[in-house]
């Protein structure tokens, strides 16, 4: 795409990135094909490439965002299907981040939208006050519907109370398991904001797995949210310190011989690895930053360099839901259907697998008419496989996918931890019995 930004604009460092970016699309429309807003939406603005054209003449000719070019930039998903599929090689994840602080700081939103964006990140980045949260939208759930009728910013509330567990939220357990065996490596695992919260049942499963593989696994203190919530709302400066924060942390564990940063929930792993590019321009963290992001791996990547023993098969179906920020954002494909394999599950493909399930960070909160469609989209395709169980490796699907169907959704690792004599997952208790007993 040719471009005019001028030579004192291309002497910033940004807009020389954005304007790199930017040529390397050549309109081919291929994105569009598997744009999950476009597919729903058919407006060419809503499409990657439509979204390119607003940021480029808004970034071009340094215009503060308006109603319109938010709107469409805040329908985008930050799924990054459209980078997987296309061919010029377009970095648009570096682009919209660029375009999202763009609005955020030119462009004034509605006062309802400022208070839920102000909630959302005052409250999920912060566990305590996201427990706090969860405990007060478990009792306001009934009134989900009234806020739907009511419209406007109402919907946004009410999308929240309906992600809200329905069980009452459990403790995270941090107790170091003994190792089974001598040990052979040591490791940090993300503890996190929300999903410490939603779920900690995920990274016990996860220290149970890589103790019985002689991996010690510990929580380095003072590590918290990734930044990756706030990064995505366009709210840079918040999610830089907390960037910054988890830098210095590993930064010191590694230089105390950590071999690997382990992450448990995709849309952090991406962000985390990402962490070089964010901090580059940072001549205190530049270093700090590429060595902690070159020391981060999913979960499901560092297992397959354990080289865990085949298990005898079992008769559970498992559908593989593939987190856009696993399989679009980092490029893990394979090691979570093969460890899953291994573990004796048989895996089922879901249809359609590269569409994004509508999570997308606080994607569901914001954005919840086309977050709940793409909802239904995704359990329809899974559903049409018949699984038992589905696992996903990104709280955020979990969540989401959850509320939109009975099948039970776990993480892949409490499915590998149950496998290789860890308990039956907590939400797999209740399972068919024929279904437990042939697993
Ligand atoms: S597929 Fe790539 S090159 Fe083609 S229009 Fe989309 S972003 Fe541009
Ligand atoms: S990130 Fe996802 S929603 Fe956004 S333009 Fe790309 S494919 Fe579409």
């Amino acid at each position: 795409m040719r471009t005019e930004f001028s030579a004192a604009q291309l002497a910033q460092p940004e807009l020389a990135e954005a304007d790199a970016i930017i040529r390397k699309c050549v309109h081919c429309g291929f994105c569009t094909a598997t744009c999950p807003t476009y597919l729903e939406l058919g407006n060419e603005l809503d499409s990657p490439r439509g979204r390119i054209y607003l940021m480029k003449d808004m970034l071009e000719n340094d215009k503060p965002a308006n109603k319109e070019i938010a709107l469409h930039l805040d329908r985008c998903l930050s799924c990054l299907a459209c980078t997987t599929t296309c061919p010029s090689g377009v970095d648009y994840m570096h682009l919209i981040d660029m375009g999202r602080a763009h609005v955020e700081r030119t462009y004034k939103r509605p006062l309802g939208d400022r208070l839920t964006r102000a909630l959302v990140s005052a409250v999920l980045p912060h566990p305590r006050r996201f427990r706090l949260a969860l405990g007060a939208a478990r009792l306001g759930r009934p009134l989900a519907g009234a806020f739907d009728a009511l419209g406007g910013p109402f919907t946004r509330l009410a999308a929240m109370l309906r992600l809200a567990p329905h069980a009452p939220l459990k403790r995270a357990d941090t107790t170091a398991p003994e190792l089974a065996m001598p040990r052979r490596a040591r490791v940090a695992i993300l503890g996190g904001c929300a999903q410490s919260v939603l779920d900690p049942g995920i990274n016990a499963a996860t220290r149970r797995l890589l103790a019985r593989f002689g991996v010690e696994v510990f929580h380095a203190a003072g590590e918290g949210c990734c930044g990756a919530l706030p990064h995505h709302m366009g709210r840079e400066q918040e999610a830089l310190a907390l960037a910054r924060n988890n830098v210095d942390v590993w930064a010191r564990e590694i230089a105390s011989g950590l071999d690997a940063v382990i992450i448990t929930a995709s849309g952090c792993g991406t962000t985390i690895k990402d962490y070089a590019h964010l901090l580059q321009r940072d001549p205190d963290y530049a270093e700090k930053a590429k060595l902690v992001s070159s020391k981060t791996l999913d979960i499901t990547e560092y297992l397959m360099t354990l080289d865990l023993p085949q298990q005898a098969r079992r008769g559970t179906a498992v559908a593989y839901h593939s987190a856009c920020s696993l399989q679009h954002g980092q490029n893990v494909t394979l090691p979570p259907k093969l460890l899953l394999e291994r573990a004796g599950f048989t895996v089922r493909d879901v249809p359609e697998g590269h569409i994004c399930c509508g999570s997308a960070g606080t994607y569901n909160i914001l954005q919840p008419e086309i977050a709940g469609r793409l909802k239904e989209r995704k359990v329809r395709n899974i559903e049409s496989i018949a699984p038992d169980i589905i696992a996903a490796g990104n709280i955020g699907c979990i969540t989401q996918i959850a509320s939109g169907t009975a099948i039970p959704i776990v993480h892949t690792a409490e499915l590998l931890d149950w496998a290789y004599g860890g308990p039956v997952p907590d939400k797999l208790s209740n399972m068919d019995s024929r279904t437990a007993d042939a697993a």
